[in-house]
C-alpha cells in the first residue's frame, strides 16, 4: 500500500472499465440477489454460457456443499457428476462453511454491469491484503458490513472501477464479508471464479482477500487471524488449491501490502494445512 494516503494501493487499470472481455466470461445471473449465506442458494439461472467441465476439487467438499451443489447443478443434468463424488468421499466435511455475508447482507452498491466477469476456470492461488484502513476497535458485524462499505465506495468512487476490487473481506472482529458480486456464489460451487482488481497480473487466477487495518507495525488481532486461517481452508477446498498458493500482495507487485501478516504466511499455510487435515 506504499504511496497510497488512505489505502492499500490496488493498482489502477487493473481492471479497465469497459474492457473487452474474454470469450470464456460471462455476465452474473440475471436473477434475484443471493441470500444471506445462511439461506438457501439463488433460485434464479445459472450464469450464463457452458457450465465449468473441469474436475472437481481434489480436496474433499463439505456435506453442505455438495448438497447445494447438487441442488443447483440438478437443473443442468450434473447430479451424478456430484453424487458419485459424494459417495466416493465418505469422510467430507473436512472444513465447514464459514458464514460469509453476501453483498446483498451488508448493502452492497449496484456493480456497474461492465464489472462482473465470471472466468470459467478455478483459481490457482489465494493473495493475502491489509485495507490500510485504520485499526478499529469495533468488533462487531455492523462496523465489519460499513467497512465492506467503505472499501467498495473507495473503489467505485475513486478508483473508478465497477465494484469492490477483492473477492472477500475479513473484519478485525473476524467478520467476513464478500466483495465483489458474485465471489461467494463461485467459491461456494467450486468451479468458476469473478475477475478481480485487486493484484496486477493475478485477477484472473488469485482470489483476493482484504484484511482490514494495517499491518506494517502491529499484528492483527486473533480474531481476525482465526478467521483468515478459516477462510483460506475452505477457499483451498472448494477451488483444490495447494495450501502452499497462499501469497501476500507484495510477492506480485511494488507495495509493503499486506505488512507483518506476509511475515506469517508461513504460519497460515501450516494452519490452513492442518485444517484441511
Ligand atoms: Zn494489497
Amino acid at each position: 500500500m506504499s504511496g497510497s494516503p488512505s489505502f492499500d494501493s490496488l493498482p489502477s487499470g487493473s481492471l479497465p472499465p469497459g474492457s473487452p472481455q474474454s470469450g470464456s466470461s460471462g455476465p452474473l445471473p440475471s436473477g434475484p440477489p443471493q441470500s444471506a449465506s445462511s439461506g438457501p442458494l439463488p433460485s434464479g439461472p445459472l450464469p450464463s454460457g457452458p457450465l465449468p467441465s473441469g474436475p472437481l476439487p481434489s480436496g474433499p467438499l463439505s456435506r453442505r456443499a455438495l448438497l447445494r451443489g447438487a441442488a443447483v447443478f440438478s437443473a443442468a443434468a450434473a447430479v451424478p457428476f456430484v453424487a458419485d463424488t459424494f459417495a466416493a468421499t465418505p469422510a467430507f466435511a473436512a472444513v465447514n462453511q464459514p458464514d460469509i455475508a453476501n453483498c446483498a447482507a451488508w448493502g452492497a452498491r449496484p456493480p456497474s454491469p461492465s464489472a462482473i466477469t465470471v472466468l470459467q476456470n478455478r483459481p490457482n492461488k489465494i493473495i493475502v491484503h491489509h485495507t490500510a484502513f485504520p485499526n478499529s476497535t469495533d468488533y462487531s458485524q455492523a462496523h465489519a458490513f460499513a467497512n465492506s462499505r467503505d472499501i467498495q465506495n473507495l473503489h467505485m468512487d475513486n478508483r473508478g472501477w465497477g465494484d469492490s476490487g477483492q473477492h472477500f473481506t475479513n473484519s478485525r472482529g473476524g467478520w467476513l464479508t464478500e466483495g465483489r458480486h458474485g465471489s461467494l456464489y463461485g467459491l461456494l460451487h467450486g468451479q468458476t471464479m469473478v475477475q478481480g482488481a485487486h493484484c496486477v497480473g493475478q485477477n484472473n487466477q488469485a482470489i483476493g482477500i482484504e484484511n482490514e487495518g494495517t499491518y506494517l507495525e502491529v499484528q492483527p488481532p486473533q480474531a481476525l487471524w482465526n478467521s483468515l486461517v478459516l477462510f483460506c481452508a475452505f477457499t483451498c477446498q472448494q477451488y483444490g488449491i495447494p495450501p502452499t498458493e497462499i501469497y501476500g500482495h507484495k510477492d506480485f507487485n511494488n507495495t509493503e501490502c499486506p505488512g507483518l501478516l506476509h511475515d506469517r504466511l508461513p504460519e497460515l499455510r501450516s494452519a490452513v494445512a492442518a485444517r484441511l487435515g
